[in-house]
């Protein structure tokens, strides 16, 4: 019998933007969702056109460029957040709009100002709407872990009738526990008509650390979507972690036997490409692609991976895309070797820009016997600052290189990374980065994105 096959639905565009400090520019987004492609994920929450003129344009931009996975805006239950969502999503090949509303007491009370009938009338009309746009529809009622049972179930028939595929079920608060969350599934499972014909999605948040055990619950009671995060950003302490839960099922199949087309390969490099964009470090200690998350330092624990890697490594740092130390970087290593790695630290170059890199990192090479990653990764940095200050900006659309003012917080992150699995006595990347004309640490930081900083709405 086929393993059941689980929805990977990335929203670390939308969610994860809504993670203060981690917001997006329409180019950073394109760029990010290309990798999260290459990753194989299934579905790519773009962001929430009604928000801003930028949200629009990214999920316009990259439902316009990305042909194969599913591509969601997000939409209050509302006629205008639906229209837009869906004139956003006009050029997507597999477009679906999300709708949300909340039905917690708490929410309908304070926050929405409505009572339970007017929360179950809202939610039908805006699924109805959306539905007669989109033959995909994804409906949330947020905060649903915090809603009174029966009336969850009463609203998530209402929206099964009215057309919704997919019944997402929020711990937007993330106050549940693992055994709490999964008999919610199974109790929508029992009760409500129709849910046979819609896929249950999770969507878990992770305030008390419990985000991917939550969402494991549920699709051991039947959900069958896992809405996730690349290195777990989102509201507050984040959303389940998309590595962790694609990882958690390929390295535990006898506990959970499900399957992903997630490429686990991509995984470190789509952590590390995250990081360079928001200029977020990722937790040492991350699990999967923490640069910890692989290094053996106590000395019982070397012996055993010397004698054999099994006594302490549940899974190799390869199948998850951590680069091989054991490959060293030096003057005699070609192109194909460089490319390689530059993907591996997040970085995919067209021809004419890995040839200008390559021709640096000869010369750098010559120099200094060994060139890691941190050395490769500033070499980057300078090549790319050099060609956004000698060219025109705008010229530079599409192109993959960062801008040059997001050099210096991520060379601090990066940089100790990167130094992860080697031997980092080396020089600083500093001392022997290239000419200093080129060095772009002086380059002062822009204004971010300050007028998405506190738009913080959403399941
Ligand atoms: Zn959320």
């Amino acid at each position: 019998m086929d393993r059941p096959r689980i929805t990977i639905f990335d929203t670390t565009l939308r969610d994860g933007e809504q993670s203060p400090g981690c917001s997006m520019n329409v180019q950073e987004k394109l760029r990010l969702a290309q990798q999260l492609d290459r990753l194989g994920v299934d579905a790519i929450e773009a962001g929430f056109p009604i928000a801003s003129d930028g949200d629009f344009e990214a999920v316009q931009g990259i439902a316009a460029s990305l042909r194969r996975p599913i591509v969601a805006g997000l939409a209050r239950a509302c006629n205008g957040d639906v229209a837009r969502a869906w004139q956003a999503l006009q050029g997507a090949a597999r477009p679906r709009i999300h709708v949300f509303l909340a039905t917690s007491d708490i929410h309908l009370k304070y926050k929405l100002r409505i009572t339970r009938d007017q929360c179950l009338e809202q939610a039908r009309e805006a699924v109805r709407h959306a539905k007669s746009l989109c033959a995909d529809v994804e409906f949330s009622p947020e905060d649903a872990t915090r809603t009174e049972v029966a009336f969850l179930c009463q609203v998530v028939e209402a929206v099964i009738a009215a057309g919704a595929t997919t019944v997402n079920i929020p711990d937007t608060v993330g106050y549940s526990m693992p055994e709490e969350y999964g008999n919610l599934i199974r109790t929508l499972r029992e009760k409500v008509e129709g849910i046979d014909r819609v896929t249950i999605s999770t969507h878990c948040h992770n305030d008390l650390g419990l985000a991917v055990a939550n969402s494991l619950a549920g699709v051991q009671q039947g959900a069958r979507q896992v809405e996730c995060t690349i290195n777990g950003i989102g509201e507050r302490a984040g959303n389940a972690s998309l590595e962790e839960i694609v990882m958690a099922m390929r390295v535990r199949p006898d506990r959970y036997d499900y399957e992903t087309a997630v490429a686990s390969e991509h995984l470190y490099s789509a952590s590390q490409m995250l990081a360079e964009i928001t200029r977020v470090p990722v937790q040492p200690n991350k699990a999967i692609t923490g640069r910890n998350a692989f290094a053996h330092e106590a000395g019982i624990h070397q012996d055993g991976m010397l004698k054999n890697p099994l006594t302490y490594e549940i899974m190799t740092p390869q199948s998850v895309g951590v680069p091989d130390s054991r490959l060293v970087l030096g003057k005699h290593s070609g192109r194909h070797a460089l490319a390689l790695r530059c993907e591996q630290l997040g970085h995919q170059f067209e021809r004419r820009e890995l040839d200008e890199i390559y021709r640096r990192f000869v010369v750098l090479a010559d120099r200094i016997k060994k060139v890691q990653d941190s050395h490769l990764l500033e070499l980057i940095q300078d090549v790319s600052s050099g060609i956004v200050s000698s060219s025109d900006l705008a010229g530079r659309q599409g192109k993959k290189f960062p801008p040059a003012a997001a050099t210096l917080p991520f060379q601090r992150a990066v940089s100790a990374a990167a130094g992860a699995n080697s031997n980092s006595n080396d020089s600083h990347p500093a001392q022997i980065s290239g000419s200093a004309g080129q060095a772009s640490v002086s380059i002062p930081l822009p204004d971010h994105h300050s007028e998405q900083e506190d738009y913080l709405w959403g399941v």
